[in-house]
């Protein structure tokens, strides 16, 4: 009882940094936050009515990362939530470009920012758009491929013990590596989908990429608006999947991954306090941050995996006796990309279909499987090629 008034009075800080760190005075955020409370008085009530349960998972018997592996392994592990953050697609080659110095910002230097972070700021981006196109140009999704780590985490979601990947980085990394949408909680938004800031239609992906890399702005055929995407700018609400799903999410993970996150940014910092108190957790990171700077030596909830995260997770893999899964994975998706990058290469219709034609054979030939389109068998194969017509496709020219 006294477990469960601790939780509440938890959820509730939680809570208020999550209103302080998005615009305040805005009726919509307050009925969410409403909604939200009533939703943990409703799932509270009903956990009265139940009789106690048994803890799912017991602590780690030695803080390591051998013992998480083994917890996968024999099945204690099954609802396993992951949060991400900019490190684990630095290896992509994605800068962190939220962190004033770094070249992305740099290369802003011509626009005479008020400070770097008026790029991603609402207000000045309705007086000024032009920098944050010319920095989406650089950072657009289709540019990079998914890292080990995001291979990683899709592999947990084949293995089915993947709960929810809670991310922060708007590059759409996780979908390209397949992670399931409803699996996936882009906390800050992504550049997947696309919509005027006014009316709020949603515009084509392929549309405003086409605005972009021609630098022209784009806006709404309806209103004149502006046209960006989904990502949450400062002084913006975070997506509602945020607000609805982590009350429920943490309440039954039972083991919390924290991979590439500095922890510094509110509201979702503050998850990694959610989970129940038994729950384990690892951070598989550079260096240590939040709860986890302050870990003793004997406690054996936290474990900490210092270092570079590509590693980490491939030495993860290696326990897990998921090496040769998760490579195959990696290669696969070196396939998805060196298609999906030739489709977007190629302008004009006719060449497109040759170019089709030649992305066939050297997806089969790569994947050491050099049989024609049609006579391709093996699953995993054809899905890739699936991948590579579907991309055709979605880029062919509407005349
Ligand atoms: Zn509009």
């Amino acid at each position: 009882m006294e477990q469960k008034t601790e939780k509440k009075e938890d959820d509730v800080i939680v809570k208020n940094e999550a209103t302080d760190a998005v615009t305040s005075g805005n009726e919509k955020e307050s009925a969410t936050t409403e909604e939200h409370v009533l939703v943990e008085l409703l799932s509270s009530v009903s956990i009265q009515s139940k009789p106690p349960t048994t803890p799912k998972s017991k602590p780690l018997s030695e803080p390591t990362i051998e013992e998480v592996a083994k917890g996968i392994t024999d099945g204690t592990f099954k609802k396993i939530i992951v949060m991400t953050g900019a490190g684990i697609s630095v290896a992509a080659g994605i800068p962190d470009f939220r962190t004033p110095g770094t070249g992305l910002y740099y290369n802003l230097q011509k626009y005479d920012l008020p400070f770097p972070e008026a790029v991603f700021e609402i207000r000045y981006f309705q007086q000024r758009p032009e920098p944050f196109y010319a920095l989406a140009k650089e950072m657009w999704p289709s540019n990079y491929k998914p890292t080990i780590t995001h291979h990683f985490i899709r592999l947990l979601e084949e293995k089915g013990v993947l709960l929810r990947n809670y991310t922060q980085n708007i590059d759409t990394l996780e979908r390209q590596a397949g992670i399931s949408p409803e699996l996936l909680v882009e906390a800050h938004g992504s550049f997947g989908t696309t919509r005027c800031i006014k009316c709020k239609r949603e515009v084509d992906q392929e549309w405003l990429r086409e605005k972009v890399f021609r630098d022209e702005i784009p806006k709404c055929s309806d209103c004149e608006g502006l046209i960006k995407p989904d990502i949450t700018f400062f002084g913006e609400n975070l997506p509602e999947r945020f607000h609805t799903l982590t009350h429920p999410d943490f309440q039954q993970c039972d083991l919390l991954f924290v991979i590439g996150t500095s922890l510094e940014v509110y509201p979702f910092a503050s998850l990694v306090d959610r989970p129940k108190s038994d729950v384990p957790r690892v951070l598989i990171n550079m260096e240590e941050v939040g709860p986890f700077e302050s870990t003793k030596k004997d406690d054996c909830r936290d474990v900490k995996v210092l270092g570079d995260c590509q590693a980490s997770v491939r030495e993860l893999a290696k326990l897990l006796h998921w090496e040769s899964e998760l490579d195959e994975l990696v290669h696969q998706g070196e396939v998805k990309f060196k298609s999906r990058r030739q489709m977007s290469r190629v302008e004009d219709s006719h060449e497109k279909n040759a170019t089709l034609s030649e992305v066939i054979h050297s997806a089969s030939t790569i994947l050491g499987n050099s049989v024609p389109f049609g006579a391709v068998e093996a699953g995993q194969t054809e899905s890739n090629i699936e991948s590579a017509v579907s991309d055709y496709e979605n880029k062919k020219p509407e005349h």
